[in-house]
Formats: structure tokens, sequence, C-alpha cells
């Protein structure tokens, strides 16, 4: 018997496939799937590598408009649109996958300890052969089987708004805490949110200072830094997901990392620390290293970078090439531009 705690997407994606193989059960600490929404649900078309989710998005973006401090910006136009995700149907999706392919579900199901092969569900004790933690940033599993690390985290604060935006335009604001957005659903409804260390608050307070509004749902939640150094295996215990911090801290975006290393745990157990590193350990890394250099920026310097990045030629090459691969476009981008090592 497999246990696995967390019925996010991540959760039920890795329950549905080793479910082919395996006895699975998870166990969901909620009472239902996909609520309350804590995120934005815009991902790269490199989810397509993963799964068919088409059903289960609700707008396309061909254009991300980056707009400086001074108010200029660039419009980037992507070959290959992003998807903007509901994200109750996203998980949803994955949840019935996992059902199809036999996996039980508990909800109201609280993860509270593992020892000496059982875990500790609510009061009950369970007989488990193997645990994995895909219960988000916090992680009680790896709480409890000393993989929690020294992990730290952002927070992100969002509003489903009420507001006339351009449909297939999205907006992100450099200088607003890490980062401001505005991600459409359809000409009048958005989610608009600020990413922050310390005040997310105060940003999105001021991006939305000049506009008419209504507050449908606020969507706020922490997101975690990845931590190289963690250990996302030990013994019979796995990590992935936000549980194991694979997320891109200079996007803030888990969904597509945490499936990837998702997929991995699904082929195999024994190496899939090394196995997801692989796939997806390089990028995070640089992600990480965007996000530390990004932190150090101010104004006047993020308003050189778009400066640069308005010539054609560079922009070029961000339109072109796969944006989950940082790697891939900065070694392009410094032969096609080398003044902006002084960012790097
Ligand atoms: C405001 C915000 C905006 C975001 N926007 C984006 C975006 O646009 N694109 C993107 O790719 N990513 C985004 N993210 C990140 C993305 O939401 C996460 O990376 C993703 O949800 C991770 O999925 P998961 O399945 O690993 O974890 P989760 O979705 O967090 O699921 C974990 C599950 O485990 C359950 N659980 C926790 N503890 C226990 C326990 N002890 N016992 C039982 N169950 C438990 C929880 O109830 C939950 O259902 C955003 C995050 C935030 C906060």
């Amino acid at each position: 018997m497999i246990s696995i705690v967390g019925a996010g997407p991540v959760g039920c994606y890795v329950a549905s496939l080793l479910a082919k193989r395996y006895d699975v059960n998870v166990y969901e600490q909620k009472e239902a799937i996909g609520k309350p929404i804590q995120c934005t649900g815009i991902v790269t078309s490199a989810i397509d590598e993963v799964v068919n989710v088409k059903k289960t998005v609700i707008n396309t973006i061909d254009t991300i408009r980056i707009i400086a401090p001074n108010k200029k910006y660039i419009d980037v136009n992507f070959k290959k649109p992003d998807y903007v995700l509901d994200r109750e149907k996203f998980d949803n999706y994955f949840f019935n996958k996992a059902v199809d392919n036999g996996v039980g579900f508990e909800f109201g199901a609280r993860f509270r300890d593992y020892k000496n092969g059982k875990i500790l569900v609510n009061r009950t004790e369970i007989k488990t052969n193997l645990l994995v933690g895909a219960d988000g940033p916090f992680s009680m599993v790896a709480k409890k089987n000393k993989m929690y690390g020294d992990r730290k985290f952002m927070t992100a604060m969002q509003y489903r708004v009420k507001s006339k935006v351009e449909e297939d335009l999205v907006e992100i604001y450099l200088g607003y805490g890490c980062f401001g957005w505005i991600v459409p659903e359809d000409r009048n409804i958005a989610r608009i949110g600020v990413i922050d260390y310390k005040s997310p608050g105060i940003y999105l307070n001021k991006l939305l200072r000049d506009r008419k509004y209504k507050i449908l749902e606020n969507q706020s939640g922490l997101v975690p830094i990845y931590d190289p150094k963690l250990k996302t295996q030990k013994e019979r215990v796995f990590l992935v997901g936000d549980a194991a911090t694979q997320v891109k801290a200079s996007t803030h975006g888990g969904l597509v990392p945490g499936l990837k290393a998702a997929k991995e745990l699904g082929k195999s157990f024994r190496n899939y620390e090394r196995n997801w590193k692989r796939k997806i350990g390089r990028e995070l890394w640089l992600s990480l290293m965007i996000r530390k250099r990004l932190d150090r920026y101010d104004s006047e310097k993020y308003n050189g970078l778009i400066g640069l990045f308005n010539r054609e030629k560079v922009k070029e090459v961000i339109e072109e090439r796969d944006r989950d691969f940082p790697s891939k476009i900065l070694f392009k981008l410094l032969l096609r531009e080398p003044r902006l090592l002084k960012f790097i």
C-alpha cells in the first residue's frame, strides 16, 4: 500500500500514475478538491509535454506586457500562448484521473505522524509501505520525517476582481514587491496580485489604486522558495510539488515543475531525486539565481533593463524560447546583447 498525503494537482497526478502498478490511498485534510483557490493559474504551454489539460483552460494569452517603474514597457508576443486555468477544474481533472485508475480517497483526513511503517491520520493508525508527501508548502510529511529543511516563503496576495481589462494581455509590474500582475479571465474579470517577502498588501493597494474594481474573492497564499539542498527522498518517504519546494522562484510557478517531478516519481521510486533533478533541477536553480539577482534591483535598474529588452534583437529571443528553460534563453540573449551582462 502506498499512502499519499495531499490531494492537490501534484498528489492526484502522482496517485493516478502509481495506481497503474500499486494500491494507492490519498489522504486529504479538506473536504473538497480545488477549494479554496490560492493560485493565479497561469502556465506556459510546456504543460502540454506532461498532460493535456486543454479542457480546464479558460483563457489563452499571446502577449505579456512587462512594465518598468517609469511606466515604459515591452510587449512580448509568444509564438505558443500561455494558458489561464480554471484551477478548480484543473484540480478536479487530476482527481478524476486518479479515481478512474482506482485510487482510494479519504477527505477530512489529516496526516499527523509516521512511525514504524504506520501513518497516523486523524486518530487512526494505518499500515503503509511507502509514504508520499504532496501536502503543499508546510508539508507535515516533511516535518515529521526531518525533511523540512530551512525552507523560506514568499507571500502572494491576490484578488479575483470584476474590472475592465484587456482580455488577451497579461501585465507584469516590476518594482511592486518582487512583482505584480494582472491576469485576465475575460474582459470583465481578472486576477490581480503581488508577490513579496514582507508586505505585498502595500504594493497590491498601489496596483489597484487607479482602477475601478469589485473584489470577488481573496486568493492569497504562501509560495515556498526552491531549496536545492532539500532531501526529497529518504528511505520510504518521498516529497513532491510544493512539499518539495519544486517552484520556480523567478515567477513563483509551481504547477509545471511539480507535475514534471510527479511524473518522475510515477516512473521510479529508487532514483526519484536524481531523476527529477535531471529533468528540472538546473532550471529551478537558475530561476532561484535570477530571483536573488532581481531582489537586489531598484527602480533605476529595472528601468534600464526594460530599456535594453526593448531592442528588437533581444525581444526576438525571448519570444521564441521556452520560458520554462531560462538557461537556454540566457545564453542566446548574451550573445545578442552583451550589455545584458551588467545585469547578470
Ligand atoms: C496566490 C498564488 C498564486 C499562484 N500562481 C501560480 C501560477 O500562476 N502558476 C503556477 O504554476 N503556480 C502558481 N502558484 C503555485 C501553485 O499554486 C502551487 O505550486 C501548486 O498548487 C502546488 O500544488 P501541490 O499539489 O504541490 O500542492 P497544493 O496545491 O498546496 O496541495 C496540497 C494539498 O495537501 C493538503 N494537505 C496539507 N497538509 C495536509 C495534511 N497534514 N494532511 C492531509 N492533507 C494535507 C492540502 O489541503 C492541499 O489540498 C501560486 C501560488 C499562490 C499562493
